[in-house]
């Protein structure tokens, strides 16, 4: 950045000089040349009012005006265009001047100018031509630098300016960056001291991106953590159980009758160590494939329904009485995963419910269709309801794992909710039951 900032006003810089100095040369150019066609005018009318070339019979031998005005070259030419007086050149040998464009301009107008490329490099010849009284022109002309030879003139001292702009430009522009990117850089070193503003208004919106990134990859990387440590928990209680049932019984210190009810411990500690992996399994594939999930047009009443047959024995164990009722509505979802939802919720309506409980399962249509799963079970505290959804929190712990609960499913409801765009809505009391409702 500090090197990009540098040659950029060095190059300003340049820019700007050779801008002024092009500029400066044609203005100073045009001066100049205003300069000399005035300067010939007054010689030429000067001449003329000598009257010296229109007295009769001037002996043309006599006249000698190179001597005295040596820049100045004077040309006096006939009515036909010869050239009758040269103060540089011997009239005869010079051809006949009626079609130079200076002179037919005299002939017409009674006086006329031209420039044209000398045969020297780099040099013009002004001409300024006047008609005599007596029908005759005298022609004054005159040698002068062109606009590229006074540039090329100048080259050198202009090459002396650029390179002492360029030395002071990248002083000042080391000193301008570094002054411009200090504060830039202190606020780099202190991103997460909320106490440091950034040092530029335009720079706000960025450290507040970076500084919302940075506390967002912190929080992920927290979550991340408690995580691993709840799933490494979690593995670890069911596999101690297993493997201090499996001991006891290895050492034949479980006698005859314990024998049953060990293996079936050990059986409920492996099943519930396969739902836990299997829920892991599920909410990472959950945080991985978010855009790649496969959405169809599916009839939600049809899906809740198919859900609620496999449901029904669960149900019959607790004595508790499922109804399901409804209207078909179509949705844009994943079917797989609205299975999971609507399972996920009706197995807590049932897990967490009393001996001859109800769940009641409705699915409405219209704009925003919803699923509703409620129950008259044993209800969740206010100050709980939020954190329901957060992985392995559970409110009642021993229930939970008891009816075969990771504590994940619903983490893995939210989760689906979020990808489907949809809302969902806990209204619970304690002792009454607990509606769940999901807008679409
Ligand atoms: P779990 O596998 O333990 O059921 P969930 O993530 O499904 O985990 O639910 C988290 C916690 O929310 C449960 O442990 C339970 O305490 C509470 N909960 C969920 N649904 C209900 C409900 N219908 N009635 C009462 N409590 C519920």
């Amino acid at each position: 950045m500090k090197k990009k900032i540098n040659t950029r006003l060095v190059g300003i810089a340049i820019l700007a000089v050779v801008a002024t100095v092009i500029s400066i040369t044609i203005v100073y150019y045009s001066f100049f040349e205003g300069q000399i066609r005035s300067d010939l005018e007054i010689s030429a009318k000067l001449l003329k009012d000598t009257h010296y070339f229109e007295s009769v019979n001037v002996d043309t031998d006599t006249i000698d005006l190179s001597t005295d005005i040596d820049e100045l070259r004077v040309t006096w030419i006939g009515a036909d265009g010869t050239v009758l007086y040269d103060n540089d050149a011997r009239p005869e040998e010079l051809t006949n001047h009626a079609n130079r464009p200076e002179i037919q301009e005299a002939f017409e107008k009674g006086s006329g100018e031209s420039v044209r490329r000398s045969d020297t490099m780099n040099m013009n010849t002004f001409y300024y031509a006047i008609l005599l009284d007596n029908g005759t022109v005298l022609r004054v002309a005159t040698e002068a630098e062109n606009i590229q030879s006074v540039f090329l003139t100048a080259l050198p001292i202009i090459l002396a300016i650029i390179l002492v702009i360029l030395v002071v430009c990248v002083i000042l522009s080391h000193m301008l960056t570094r002054q411009l990117i200090a504060p830039i850089e202190n606020m780099a070193q202190n991103i997460e001291d909320i106490g440091t503003n950034p040092p530029y208004r335009e720079l706000v919106p960025f450290a507040n991106m970076i500084r919302q990134q940075h506390a967002d990859i912190l929080s992920a990387a927290k979550a991340r953590q408690d995580f691993t440590a709840n799933v490494s928990h979690e593995l670890k209680t069911p596999l101690t159980a297993i493997s201090g049932y499996a001991e006891l019984i290895q050492n034949h210190m479980v006698d005859e009758a314990q024998h049953d009810h060990f293996i079936t411990e050990i059986r409920k500690n492996a099943e519930r160590l396969l739902s836990l992996i299997n829920d892991i399994i599920r909410l990472s594939e959950l945080d991985r494939n978010e855009e790649e999930q496969f959405f169809d047009v599916v009839d939600l009443y049809d899906v809740v329904g198919e859900c609620m047959e496999g449901l029904g024995i669960a149900a019959d164990k607790r004595n508790i009485t499922l109804s399901f009722e409804g209207e078909h509505c179509s949705i844009r979802a994943n079917r797989e995963m609205i299975r999971e939802l609507t399972d996920n919720l009706v197995q807590n309506a049932i897990r967490y419910n009393n001996e001859g409980g109800h769940v009641w399962v409705k699915v409405r249509g219209g704009v925003s269709p919803t699923l509703t799963v409620r129950d008259d079970g044993i209800g969740i505290p206010e100050h709980e309801q939020e954190r329901i959804f957060q992985r392995f929190y559970r409110v009642d712990k021993s229930r939970s794992r008891e009816t075969g609960g990771t504590g994940l499913g619903l983490a893995i409801v939210k989760h689906i909710v979020e990808i489907h765009d949809a809302k969902i809505e806990v209204h619970s009391t304690v002792g009454e039951g607990t509606e769940m409702k999901v807008t679409y």
